[in-house]
């Protein structure tokens, strides 16, 4: 017996059964491979070694100290994102006690993409896949890049330059407005505002971004709009309790 958390039958066969729904889904509509990222916060390991057990490897956490302490009990092959908003103060915490932090998929400016390098390079570890965060709908709330943020240019380059050690720059993320993802039209104008500004960048910097977009209920749209990468929470793990 292993000393990673246990799971009930009935979940480890429900869960598997949403993840595969999903996963589905997703290889129907894509032409390319599309990575699953199925997102597991506010849900107890247990749920993740289900979804283990059958060889799921890449979850999507947003809060530092949980994802801290679920990634000391559960098994160190796990490739763990990093999606929740990123405070400056913490991204000494993220570099220094996630070994296997495959990716960070929020850096929303240049002074955390510098701390977060700064302090991988201190404590080792392995190289962490960055994605720059876009505030694509605009929305005051939501955190991210605006898409003409100079700032934004600046962080490309450095992480392309011999001074970043520690990060490797491989796409976009954004996170759709409420008001798109659930609107009629053939196209959600986020996604195609996050393809224009791909575009744009890898013509600028020289550089080959993959987009990461598309949660439970935008999926199937973002794939068709070109995503790489979706997030996925609600539609494998079900409804979130809230967070105390
Ligand atoms: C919670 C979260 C998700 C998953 O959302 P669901 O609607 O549950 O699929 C995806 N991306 C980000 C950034 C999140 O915070």
């Amino acid at each position: 017996m292993s000393n990673f958390p246990q799971v009930s039958e009935a979940r480890q066969k429900s869960l598997q059964q949403s993840y595969e729904a999903v996963l589905s889904q997703v290889n129907l509509i894509s032409s390319t491979p599309v990575r699953l990222v199925a997102v597991s916060k506010l849900k107890p390991a247990s749920d993740i070694m289900a979804l283990y057990n059958v060889g799921v490897r890449h979850f999507g956490e947003n809060y530092v100290q949980e994802l801290i302490t679920k990634a000391q009990e559960l098994p160190k092959d796990i490739n763990w994102h990093f999606i929740g908003g990123l405070q400056s103060g913490k991204c000494k915490d993220l570099a220094r006690d996630i070994e296997h932090l495959y990716a960070v998929e929020t850096i929303d400016s240049f002074k955390k993409c510098k701390k977060l390098d700064t302090s991988r390079t201190s404590h080792g570890g392995s190289e962490i896949n960055i994605y720059l965060q876009i505030n694509t709908s605009g929305e005051e709330q939501k955190s991210g890049f605006a898409l003409d943020d100079p700032e934004l240019d600046q962080t490309v380059e450095y992480l392309k330059s011999e001074e970043c050690k520690s990060l490797k720059l491989k796409g976009l993320m954004t996170i759709g407005s409420f008001t798109e993802s659930t609107s009629e039209g053939d196209e959600n104008l986020d996604f195609k505002k996050l393809v224009e500004l791909k575009q744009r960048l890898q013509g600028t910097h020289g550089v080959e971004l993959e987009l990461s977009m598309g949660m439970s209920s935008d999926f199937i749209q973002a794939i068709k709009q070109g995503s790489s990468s979706v997030r996925v929470g609600t539609a494998i793990f079900g409804e979130r309790p809230p967070r105390n």
